[in-house]
C-alpha cells in the first residue's frame, strides 16, 4: 500500500519546487535524493534570474517573464511557511564593461 501520493527524485531547486507545490495541493509527498539537499547545480553560488530582452518576443519568454514576476510572492511564502529566510530579492542589474585587448 503506498504511504505517499508522489515520489520526487533530486533535491534541486526543480525538485523541491515540484514537491512543494504537490504539497500545497494536498499531496503526501517524499524527496529522495541520496546526495542530500541542494547538492547539485541549485547548491552554486550563483543566483541570477533575467527575463530576456524584449527584442523577438515570443510565448516561451512571456511565460518566463511571467514565472519571474511571481517569483517575490513565492519566495516570501517559502520563507513564511520554512520560517527560514528564501533570500531572494530584486536587486536590479549592475554590468561592467570589458574592453578585451585594449590598450
Ligand atoms: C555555476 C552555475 C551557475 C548558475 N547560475 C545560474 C543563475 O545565475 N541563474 C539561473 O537561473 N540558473 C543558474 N544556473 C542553473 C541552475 O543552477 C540550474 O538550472 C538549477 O539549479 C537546476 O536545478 P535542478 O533542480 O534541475 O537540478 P540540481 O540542482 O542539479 O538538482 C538535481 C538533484 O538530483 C539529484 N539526483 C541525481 N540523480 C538522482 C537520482 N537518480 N535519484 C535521486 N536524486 C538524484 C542530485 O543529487 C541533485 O541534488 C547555474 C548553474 C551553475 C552550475
Amino acid at each position: 500500500m503506498a504511504t505517499v501520493d508522489v515520489t520526487v527524485m533530486g533535491a534541486g531547486v526543480f525538485g523541491l519546487s515540484v514537491a512543494y507545490a504537490c504539497l500545497l495541493r494536498g499531496a503526501k509527498v517524499q524527496v529522495i535524493d541520496p546526495a542530500g539537499v541542494g547538492t547539485g547545480a541549485s547548491g552554486g553560488i550563483i543566483g541570477a534570474l533575467a527575463p530576456h530582452v524584449p527584442e523577438q518576443w515570443n510565448p516561451k519568454k512571456a511565460f518566463q517573464l511571467d514565472s519571474l514576476l511571481m517569483q517575490g510572492a513565492f519566495w516570501e511564502q517559502v520563507g513564511a511557511r520554512s520560517g527560514m529566510p528564501a533570500g531572494y530579492a530584486r536587486n536590479g542589474r549592475t554590468s561592467t564593461a570589458c574592453r578585451c585587448g585594449g590598450s
